[in-house]
């Protein structure tokens, strides 16, 4: 396994639409797992290829990551679609790697169903709610090339942006 490098924003590359893949293959579990342990190693409960440089709609989750003592509840998701996605939304505090240190309050649909390959090639339809739910959306996201701040208005993330780029100086 290996550590990747983590793009931070505005780095242009989370911009990209990540392709499919065409099947999950050996290859494809290998980056999931390098993608799991980048993950863990710096502290996150999510992470999309994207993030990592990679144009692949590739998503690892784990949402105890960072609970002690409770057991790890991982997900590895490729070509994740959301199909149906409720009208009730909330707004709850996100964070992300590759916006360190900062975090804000996003609105989101608080039930989603989606349809994804697990890391055996298996087509699964899942429905979710909760921070799990809000988790994926949140990864999908990026494969769009989509920030969580970009759902904030203009003004809060040009300053959210700023305070990254001063951070970054020092
Ligand atoms: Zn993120």
């Amino acid at each position: 396994m290996a550590l990747l490098p983590v793009l931070t924003a505005p780095n242009p590359r989370l911009k990209i639409k990540a392709e499919p893949v065409e099947r999950v293959d050996e290859e494809v579990r290998r980056l999931m797992d390098d993608m799991l342990e980048t993950m863990y190693a710096s502290d996150g409960m999510g992470l999309a290829a994207t993030q990592v440089g990679i144009d692949k709609r590739i998503i690892v989750i784990d949402l105890h990551a960072g609970e002690n003592g409770k057991p790890p509840r991982v997900m590895k998701l490729a070509n994740p679609e959301v199909l149906w996605a409720s009208e009730e939304t909330a707004f709850v505090d996100e964070a992300c790697l590759s916006v360190p240190n900062l975090y804000a309050a996003v609105g989101r649909p608080t039930s989603i169903k989606i349809r994804y390959l697990n890391e055996h090639n298996k087509l699964v339809e899942i429905e979710e709610d909760g921070p799990l739910a809000r988790c994926i959306q949140h990864e999908i996201d990026h494969l769009d090339g989509i920030l969580y701040i970009d759902h904030l208005s203009r003004l809060k993330r040009e300053i959210m942006v700023r305070k990254l780029m001063k951070a970054r100086k020092y």
